[in-house]
């Protein structure tokens, strides 16, 4: 690190083993406070052609090591960045606006797992063989490395997603070339200090800071990675796809959604109540599998919405350091005005704000009066053909309507541009299996949320991505693979 400032963080990109600064920096907001704490590398060409040149260099020996030896490392930075965990939750915390709660308990925990995961499944990937007796024949396919993976990560789960991606790459034996957001990059430069003493060698894992306009496109456009893993946005995605088209490369895309939790009148309330409210509000809302629409039957419609306001009502927003705080910051000024814009539609079409923004009172504390914050807020009356109902606001935000009937509600539900994931709230084991077939869903979770087995494809349909992660399908991702022929 180079102190530009005494006052300010100053990150420096990791390339080829070494921290290397940048001839231009941008300023990092925390949004807790709304002043700059950090400056971020403004990479651009010069920087990820560096970083791709290492990465290609460092990819003979890496890729050559067996799946053992890559377990090993990634089995040791697991242990590192779990030593280190409140430091990361701190960091994390502070430069994401999220609570120290939730960076504590879901951020770094499953930072670490992703590292542990990926060091355990790539000991079991087995490839295919079948036999063509008659002809004397024996088929069996092989799986490499593909080269250098271009990773693109955002804001939202810093260091989570990103190690989601860096994890399976190089267990895989690629090297990569990583981009984090420019609005969240401090625990992936914090990740960087610890490679050299898990055994990660040179150039193996490079970090490049930047804008998605300068740093990230760079590395779209770079003809030596052949791959790009994205996280982000829908616009983003389609921009990724525009630029790599003349290089045909191999695209992940995970992205947005608009997903709907339909609540059945047969429902156990006490489960879900509390349940959509960590799925509505949980990071602020900032996760691409909150519930944004809750289509709720009739019948038990004005219970769930008295009983689920005023459970909203009891969320605690604040200064995202203090441990009893439910709701942190908003990741940036430009983020909360547009969350705010949404609700101000609603109230425009004749929408209902039950509580929350413009409804309720905040009270900060001192020093977070200029921070991004926002109360947990419940729109009721939405149209479904309404903005709030249609796109994605990512924010502490949620839209509450009635429906009738099993078929009514599955069309509803899917009538939006996304698919990323559902909830289904129901007694009836039948009408649970009927409806999460139906759903245009890539993840459906029945009576709960969020509860994820690594091992299981993770992905969206329709708007909300191309590919699936998991341990097979990342296997697959990240691996090349090739049939072969023996006669005998
Ligand atoms: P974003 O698309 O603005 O940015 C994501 C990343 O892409 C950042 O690192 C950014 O710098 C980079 N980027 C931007 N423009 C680029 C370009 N032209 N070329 C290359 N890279 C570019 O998204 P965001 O605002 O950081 O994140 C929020 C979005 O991410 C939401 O839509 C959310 O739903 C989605 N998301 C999806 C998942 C998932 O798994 N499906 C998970 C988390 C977040």
């Amino acid at each position: 690190m180079m102190a530009h400032s005494k006052a300010l963080l100053v990150l420096e990109n990791f390339i080829g083993g070494k921290f290397v600064p940048c001839s231009s920096y941008i300023d990092s907001y925390n949004p807790s406070t709304g002043d700059v704490y950090c400056r971020v590398p403004d990479s651009g060409k010069e920087e990820v052609e560096a970083a791709v040149k290492a990465a290609k260099d460092a990819f003979p020996t890496w890729s050559s090591k067996s799946p053992l030896e890559r377990s090993q490392i990634l089995n040791k930075l697991a242990d590192l960045i779990e030593y280190d965990l409140e430091a990361f939750a701190q960091a994390e915390s502070k430069d994401q606006g999220k609570t120290i709660t939730f960076a504590r308990t879901v951020d770094i925990p499953r930072a670490v797992y992703n590292f542990r995961f990926f060091a355990s499944s790539i000991l079991h990937c087995m490839t295919e063989c079948t036999e063509m007796a008659t002809v004397g024949c024996m088929h069996y396919t092989l799986r490499a490395p593909v080269g250098v993976a271009g990773l693109i990560s955002p804001w939202n789960l810093p260091l989570y997603l990103l190690t989601w991606k860096i994890a399976p790459a190089i267990a895989c034996g690629n090297t990569v070339v990583a981009k984090p957001s420019e609005m969240t990059s401090v625990t992936a430069w914090m990740m960087c200090k610890l490679l050299e003493k898990a055994g990660v060698p040179h150039g193996v894992v490079n970090v490049v800071f930047g804008t998605g306009a300068k740093a990230g496109e760079a590395l779209v456009c770079h003809p030596d990675v052949p791959l790009i893993s994205f996280t982000g946005s829908t616009l983003t995605a389609q921009r990724i796809t525009e630029k790599s088209a003349p290089h045909c490369k191999r695209l992940s895309l995970e992205l947005g959604g608009k997903n709907p939790a339909i609540i059945f009148d047969d429902a156990d309330l006490s489960q879900c109540i509390p349940t959509t409210l960590r799925s509505s509000f949980a990071n602020q809302g900032e996760i691409c599998l909150c519930t944004s629409r809750i289509f709720v039957q009739r019948g038990i419609y004005s219970e769930f919405l008295k009983r689920f306001v005023s459970e909203a009502k009891k969320w605690n927003t604040g200064n995202p350091s203090d441990p009893t705080v439910d709701v942190g910051a908003l990741i940036s000024k430009e983020h909360l005005e547009k969350v705010r814009g949404y609700v101000k539609k609603a109230q425009a079409e004749g929408a209902r704000v039950l509580c929350g923004e413009g409804v309720d009172s905040l009270a900060l504390p001192t020093g977070n009066q200029k921070g991004y914050f926002m109360l947990p807020t419940v729109i009721a009356e939405v149209k479904d053909e309404s903005c709030c109902m249609q796109e994605e606001i990512f924010g502490p935000v949620t839209c509450v309507v009635a429906f009738d009937t099993e078929e009514e509600v599955i069309e509803r539900a899917n009538s939006v541009k996304y698919g990323l994931a559902a909830t289904v709230w129901s007694s009836n084991v039948g009408r649970v299996h009927r409806v999460a077939r139906r759903l245009q869903s890539g993840l459906v979770w029945t009576n709960c949320w969020l509860i994820r087995d690594l091992n299981l494809p993770f992905g969206g349909m329709k708007a909300s991505g191309i590919g699936r992660e998991g341990a097979k399908d990342s296997y697959e991702f990240f691996t090349e693979v090739k049939t072969i022929t023996i006669k005998h």
